[in-house]
């Protein structure tokens, strides 16, 4: 059973109701009922990253977790970030990954600070004896039903997390990028048909969408390409752990057509094909996965 059986999309894994099942941020995917499906026993490599180095943000759960898994099978060297509140989680990757004979580097630490974005990419650079994969997804998301109760400092830190985090790798990384290198960026439906509780979130996934488009111009001469994925509803611990309110963790998915969230195995093959040179001439784009909840 791998990625490629053919099944109905609709029936091939858990729709709403789900369980009310309150986490503090930043949660944990072994936390969560249903386990979502990172494709641990499911997605089935080929070799298309052959050889390729790749730092993956928000490694240990959800969309990276199901990324680092699919780019390992494909024959990628990784390096994961996460907090280090999540070290049960990247213990679990790190397990699947050491069991296949796959090389794995753990770099725990908070992006929302410069320094350590700084320190994070020469970590990764050295440990993989290279980079030519940057993929950010790491991001934060608390919801707030009304503006008079968000606070400064919610606005700020979802900014630094999701935004500047993600300029300050970029940065950092492109120096030591060859030329065929891929960057990959995380954005949402969020950016184009925002939630009023989401005002931070929101606001943040649409600078990572211009982000993108723009970093893309600047640096298609050398070379590297920058995309971005736009992610519907998802199952991950993100939602649980205060991104969305226990009454809507409970109906997760069922607004968009398939009715049901996404896993983060549905979403891993697309990062492989952004990251490998079967991509060559995508750069600038926004690849939507949203269960037809579609992209603008
Ligand atoms: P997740 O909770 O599994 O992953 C988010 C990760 O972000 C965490 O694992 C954590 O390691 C990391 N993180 C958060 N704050 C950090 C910090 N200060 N320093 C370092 N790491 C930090 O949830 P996910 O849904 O897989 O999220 C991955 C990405 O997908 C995020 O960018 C999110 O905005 C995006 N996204 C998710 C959904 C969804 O429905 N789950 C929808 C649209 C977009
Ligand atoms: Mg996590």
């Amino acid at each position: 059973m791998n990625q490629y059986n053919m099944k109905d999309p609709t029936t091939q894994y858990p729709k709403p109701e789900f369980e009310r099942q309150p986490q503090s941020p930043p949660g944990l995917a072994a936390d969560m009922v249903p386990k979502p499906d990172h494709g641990e026993r499911s997605y089935e490599g080929f070799g298309r990253l052959k050889g390729r180095r790749a730092l993956i943000t928000g490694g240990d759960s959800g969309i990276g977790r199901a990324i680092a898994i699919a780019f390992a099978r494909e024959g990628a060297d990784i390096a994961i970030n996460y907090l280090s509140a999540e070290d049960e989680d990247a213990a679990e990757v790190n397990r699947i990954l050491i069991e296949e004979g796959r090389n794995i580097t753990l770099l725990p630490g908070d992006l929302s600070d410069e320094a350590f974005c700084l320190q994070l990419v020469e970590d990764a650079t050295q440990a993989l004896g290279g980079l030519d994969i940057l993929v950010n997804v790491a991001g934060m998301q608390v919801y707030v039903e009304q503006i008079s109760d968000f606070t400064t400092e919610q606005f700020d830190k979802t900014f630094r997390t999701n935004v500047y985090a993600m300029f300050w790798l970029c940065k950092a990384a492109l120096p030591a990028m060859p030329p065929g290198s891929t960057i990959i960026n995380t954005t949402s439906i969020q950016a184009y048909k925002p939630s009023p509780g989401l005002l931070d979130y929101a606001s943040t996934k649409a600078a990572i969408a211009a982000f993108t488009h723009g970093l893309a111009k600047q640096v298609a001469e050398k070379g590297i390409r920058v995309n971005a994925v736009a992610l519907g509803p998802v199952w991950t611990p993100l939602q649980p752990s205060g991104g969305q309110p226990q009454e809507k963790v409970q109906a997760f998915g069922a607004e968009v057509p398939m009715k049901r969230p996404g896993q983060p195995a549905e979403l891993a093959p697309v990062y492989v094909l952004l990251a490998s040179q079967e991509s060559s001439f995508v750069t600038g784009e926004i690849y939507g996965v949203t269960g037809g909840g579609h992209l603008p």
